[in-house]
């Protein structure tokens, strides 16, 4: 998934289960592996898919309607045109945004739950599982480990972390990296429960001054610039807490936390907010 993982337990056969699953989810969902199931439907504009494919398309084509179209597995192509696929950043012109966007929208993506089949309606669509893959494949680990009989682990995917149980009696605590990487923005404390941070600090470019970020609004088609810097949110499951985090931040302070309300378990745990200001580093 273009990231790391770690796994914490004291149960030492923990890591190997967890990594085994984690690797297993990989194969279907990765945008870096040629052969997943998510690599053929991006080509094919088809598939046949396996349950838990078919199961986090249809999460994420379920969660776009509910955020008003914040969230959405489509945006890839714009992931491409800025140059967030091989890091080779650019400005696009307003006609290329505008051509990019038609292919665009979770309505776009049709499914039968009879046969399993995922269709594009548009040529050149494709699907970017990068805001909901890491907590959904979290979230396998923990139920690998949990029908293993291991009842305390932390399980961590590039930053989507889930705390299952507790660790000796205490809860699990992680600590939320300060936007400036210099420290820390706060501690949380986790007993069977995922938490997610969605933010622009991590990967991005800037251009004349203006810092242009991976999370893009899907309306625009510009990278989303809600004033918010970074969004930490808890939920009961990673996936809801990734899909979330990611929509949140595309929304904003008042629409994302009028969101959150309807999500049962969920709750912001932290957000930052900063101007786009000239960036001088
Ligand atoms: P996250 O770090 O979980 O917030 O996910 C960000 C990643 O999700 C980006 O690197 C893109 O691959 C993808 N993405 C960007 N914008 C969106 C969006 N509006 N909805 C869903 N996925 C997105
Ligand atoms: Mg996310």
């Amino acid at each position: 998934m273009g990231t790391f993982a770690t796994v914490i337990s004291c149960d030492e056969r923990a890591a190997g289960i967890a990594f085994a699953e984690i690797g297993r989810i990989e194969k279907l969902l990765s945008k870096y592996d040629p052969d997943s199931e998510i690599s053929r439907l991006n080509s094919a504009g088809y598939i046949q898919a396996s349950p838990e494919t078919y199961y986090i398309i249809k999460k994420s084509k379920d969660f776009s309607a509910a955020s008003s179209g914040a969230f959405d597995i489509t945006v890839a192509p714009l992931v491409e045109l800025w140059g967030f696929k091989d890091r080779d950043f650019r400005l696009p012109a307003k006609g290329e945004i505008a051509l990019a966007l038609q292919r665009i929208g979770s309505d776009k993506i049709i499914l039968n739950d009879a046969g399993r089949s995922v269709k594009f309606s548009t040529a050149g669509m494709s699907v970017d599982l990068g805001a909901i893959a890491k907590g959904y494949a979290v979230d396998c680990a923990v139920r690998k480990l949990k029908e293993s009989g291991i009842t305390s682990a932390l399980v961590n995917i590039g930053g989507e972390t889930y705390g299952l149980g507790t660790k000796a009696g205490r809860p699990w605590t992680v600590a939320i990296r300060s936007p400036d990487k210099k420290g820390f923005a706060g501690r949380l404390e986790l007993i069977d429960r995922g938490v997610s941070t969605s933010g622009n600090y991590e990967q991005f470019f800037i251009k004349d001054g203006i810092r242009y970020a991976h999370i893009f609004d899907p309306g625009t088609g510009m990278p989303a610039d809600s004033g918010i810097t970074a969004v930490t949110v808890l939920a009961n499951d990673c996936l809801i807490a990734d899909s979330l985090s990611t929509a949140i931040f595309v929304l904003g302070k008042e629409k994302g936390s009028a969101f959150v309300k309807n999500i049962p378990g969920a709750e912001i745990a932290k957000i930052i907010m900063e101007k786009n200001v000239p960036d001088h580093k």
